[in-house]
């Protein structure tokens, strides 16, 4: 019985993503570099809407594994019942994503529908602001070009170096790969944080541990709160506080039966953050 590797699923999904941006962003820079700079936005709405409907896909995605995750890990429901399903899944919206992981586990504490307009909504807020910092990005890009004398041709032909410049070419996809990356991250926590808070699972979730990466990459304002015991009640995005980007602190769900263990040690739950 094959078991899907969704870790996969939803990484693919942000690298389609990413390399979608990428190719958006290069067919759009040829455009404004005849024009000589960007008049307005780079992307037009129909691009925004391409965009919006990758991020909600992958954001979807991610959010569904944290869920899968947390059910997963809560063995003692009987509701988690697994499917062998084909390797090769085409997901395509949240919609589809929804499908597909509710035949996965039917128990996900998921309304389909509020769950797909959720996603399609931060979507394009969100490929509304790419839209922008991208916008700024080839304009400065364009505009060094051709203050340091290179011709419309030139530029043209060396598009690529523009876009590197930018953090958006293929040789440096880090803006692109930035923006999938940490908010597919926030999607997964997201999704299993709410998961834990279904009336079937919260009773035996109390608390849950902030987990980071101490690894001289941490933030300065994140580390504190590493490996700190949280309410159930307090979301993790809400602990965790602003900066998403560049952010890799995640968290897990502590079962009832540990955290009276945990207790007994001497650990207590946090009150403020
Ligand atoms: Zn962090």
């Amino acid at each position: 019985m094959a078991t899907p590797d969704l870790v996969k699923l939803v990484k693919d999904a942000q690298r389609q993503g990413a390399e979608m941006l990428l190719k958006m962003a290069r067919r759009a820079a040829i455009k404004h570099v005849r024009k000589q700079g960007v008049r307005r936005n780079l992307f037009d709405s129909a691009e925004v809407a391409d965009l919006a409907a990758n991020l909600a896909t992958s954001m979807a995605v991610a959010d569904l594994l944290g869920r899968v995750k947390m059910r997963r890990r809560a063995k003692k429901n009987p509701l988690v019942v697994m499917f062998a399903v084909a390797s090769s899944v085409q997901i395509a919206a949240p919609e589809d994503a929804v499908a597909y992981f509710l035949r996965l586990v039917p128990s996900l504490d998921v309304d389909a529908e509020r769950f797909g307009e959720f996603y399609e909504r931060q979507a394009f807020t969100l490929a509304q602001s790419i839209n922008e910092e991208m916008t700024a990005r080839v304009q400065d890009a364009i505009s060094k070009a051709i203050r340091s004398g290179i011709s419309t041709a030139d530029a043209t032909a060396d598009i690529d170096a523009i876009l590197d410049a930018g953090g958006i070419s293929p040789t440096n996809p880090q803006y692109g790969e930035m923006v999938f990356r940490t908010n597919a991250m926030d999607a997964y926590n997201s999704g299993h944080y709410a998961e834990a808070r279904a009336p079937d699972l919260a009773p035996s979730f109390p608390v849950w541990q902030y987990v980071g990466i101490r690894d001289g990459r941490q933030g300065k304002d994140h580390e504190p709160k590493f490996d700190r015991y949280y309410p159930a009640a307090a979301p993790f995005a809400e602990v965790r506080g602003n900066r998403p980007f560049n952010c890799r602190c995640t968290f897990r769900w502590v079962f009832i039966d540990e955290w009276d263990d945990l207790q007994k040690q001497g650990f207590r739950v946090e009150t403020s953050w």
